[in-house]
């Protein structure tokens, strides 16, 4: 039974990647479980192991450890073609060569009905029956395609342990990116079912992902993990958090004078209330986590929105 954090190697984690990351360590050993980080390093351009590094190192400041080392999921490149290979063979995936631009295009004259419970920007099927020919003259025009799981428009419905009951219609998703590269769904549920994962800590951004993997998990036999989808740090107006917010990394906090033990306890503060009695001890020996663990309180957790303001008056000026 093991819990996880997958941050994508692409830029520092701000404030509300770490509080996620803390969050999942603690949800992880308070229900007596193993826990491990990985590295979801599958975009070959955003991700690079100087990120990783430095994301390592400031979940290690506020005592975010992994159990193992940390897996690369761009090192499981050929696991995750097996898994496509078999869905290929069970004819569960087709060609798609649609651009963006096409998709969205054809999403916005096909005037969805009232009370369509497909998403949005669910798949409109283009691709879906194209004949032999069809696909090769998309191939002479020098296109590549993704690949997209035949998925049925299922109703996926799952109970996420902070977000309450979910549902959603489950579109014709890309496992394979046209650039040939697995996409983050499928790497996502092969790599959890191969590392034991049984429990899932992550922002609630990732809902809509969610019925996707379950869908995925169905159709090749594995398990589904618990789900704990955490609200996002935003900023004043309810936006995501972004560089204009100004200090948001770990390492821009500490600079502006605040020590991390003053971010740690905010964190702490704003994912569960109360947390009384002060963090103390030292995140980065081995039994501090052990020991928030046992003081958290998963019913404690806090199901709304944090905004950055906040946050920064939990942890003050680091003058007082
Ligand atoms: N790598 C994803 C992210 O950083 C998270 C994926 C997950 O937790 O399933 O947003």
């Amino acid at each position: 039974m093991t819990g996880r954090f997958a941050p994508s190697p692409t830029g520092d984690l701000h404030v509300g990647n770490l509080r996620t990351g803390l969050a999942a360590m603690l949800i992880a050993r308070s229900s007596g479980r193993g826990f491990v980080i990985r590295v979801e390093d599958l975009d070959p351009v955003a991700a690079s192991r100087e990120h990783e590094r430095d994301q390592i190192d400031d979940l290690a400041a506020i005592g975010v450890v992994s159990d193992a080392v940390p897996i690369r999921q761009s090192e499981r490149r050929e696991r995750h073609l097996e898994i496509v290979a078999e869905l290929r063979d069970r004819d569960l995936l087709y060609p798609c060569y649609c651009t963006r631009r096409e998709i969205r295009e054809e999403i916005e004259a096909a005037a969805s009905a009232p009370n369509d419970p497909a998403p949005p920007d669910a798949y409109p099927g283009i691709c879906r029956e194209l004949t032999r020919s069809q696909r090769s003259a998309h191939e002479r025009d020098g296109r590549r395609p993704a690949w997209r799981l035949r998925a049925g428009g299922e109703l996926v419905s799952f109970l996420d342990r902070v977000a309450g009951e979910r549902s959603g219609v489950v579109d014709d998703f890309v496992v394979v990116r046209a650039d040939g590269v697995p996409a983050y769904q499928l790497a996502v549920v092969v790599d959890d079912a191969d590392t034991g994962i049984d429990q899932v800590a992550r922002g609630d951004d990732l809902i809509p992902s969610t019925w996707r993997q379950i869908r995925l998990q169905q159709v090749l036999g594995l398990g589904t993990p618990e789900y704990w989808h955490l609200p996002l740090v935003v900023a004043g107006d309810g936006r995501r958090l972004a560089k204009r917010d100004g200090a948001i990394s770990l390492r821009q906090v500490v600079a502006s004078g605040v020590p991390v033990e003053r971010v740690l306890e905010a964190l702490l503060a704003s994912l569960c209330s109360p947390w009384l009695e002060p963090v103390g001890g030292d995140p980065s020996e081995p039994g501090w986590a052990m020991e928030q663990a046992g003081r958290f309180d998963a019913s404690t957790l806090v199901a709304d929105p944090v905004v950055i303001e906040d946050l920064r008056a939990l942890w003050g000026d680091g003058t007082a």
